[in-house]
């Protein structure tokens, strides 16, 4: 059980994240979620992850482009909640393009929130993990962690960029019962798959069903999607006590994409 464990988790408003947040808090951690989107919708899932599983749950809209707000979020959780014992760095964006005319801003976006904001986090939270002893930081990498797809530039040199992150903190974490870890998925269906459809199907001139049959799931050799209650139990484990000699690890969740 998870209960006495606070947790934050960035991105969480939705898709991965989400069941993330939910599943901490069914293990009886308190939940910080983090993400953009409709304030009343996300008070309700606030509320309800809150009154469902008998944990504190606060929302912060803490922007992970921006390290300001992002010092601000691990500061205020340690505040209101006691200290931040799990850290799920999940928040992440897509974009689509060539690289010729790949925009400078989009890269700048996702190098930021892929990448430089899992720096930022880790760095805020690690004093308290070690003076405590013990950690779990968990980052949300991808099979483009590991290969790569046309396309997709900035989240692929990104995703590369935090497993090499994960390792140098396993590292340095070592010794403090602090573990750090990726997990890598395949394509999982969610809001930022569906929203690169059609794009896609710009990029390479498909159609809709090409796209997610010869594109995405073509890639993965079952021919099915993760879901995000499978990454969410991954996550799980990796913050037990079953784990604790599991660090630095990039682990695959990706239906063998990556094994062929
Ligand atoms: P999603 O779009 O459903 O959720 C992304 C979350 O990040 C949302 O809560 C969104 O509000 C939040 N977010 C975006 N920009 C933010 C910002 N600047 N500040 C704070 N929050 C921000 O996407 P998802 O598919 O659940 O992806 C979650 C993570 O999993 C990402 O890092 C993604 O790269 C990774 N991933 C997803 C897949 C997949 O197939 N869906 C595969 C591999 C890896």
């Amino acid at each position: 059980s998870l209960a006495k464990r606070n947790a934050v988790v960035t991105g969480s408003t939705s898709g991965i994240g989400l069941a993330c947040a939910r599943a901490l808090a069914k293990e009886g951690a308190n939940v910080v979620i983090n993400g953009f989107g409709d304030p009343a919708g996300i008070e309700k899932e606030r509320a309800g992850i809150a009154e469902e599983f008998g944990v504190t749950a606060i929302y912060d809209a803490a922007d992970m482009s921006q390290p300001d707000e992002i010092a601000a979020m691990i500061a205020k959780a340690e505040a209101t909640l006691g200290s931040v014992d799990i850290l799920v760095n999940n928040a992440g964006v897509q974009f689509v393009s060539p690289i010729e005319e790949f925009p400078i801003e989009k890269w700048n976006q996702i190098l930021a929130i892929n990448l430089s904001a899992s720096f930022h986090t880790i760095r805020a939270a690690t004093p308290g993990m070690k003076a405590r002893r013990w950690g779990r930081i968990v980052n949300m990498a991808s099979a483009h962690s590991l290969v790569a797809s046309p396309f997709k530039a900035a989240y692929v040199a990104a995703k590369h960029g935090l497993a090499g992150l994960n390792k140098v903190v396993a590292l340095e974490l070592a010794t403090f019962g602090v573990t750090a870890n990726c997990i890598s998925p395949g394509y999982v269906w969610t809001p930022l798959v569906e929203r690169q459809i059609p794009d896609t199907m710009k990029a390479r001139n498909l159609t809709r069903d090409q796209v997610i049959n010869d594109v995405l799931l073509q890639a993965q050799p079952t021919k099915e999607f993760v879901t995000v209650e499978q990454v969410a139990a991954l996550v799980l484990f990796l913050c037990s006590d079953s784990a604790a000699q599991i660090t630095g690890s990039n682990i695959s969740i990706d239906g063998g994409w990556t094994a062929a």
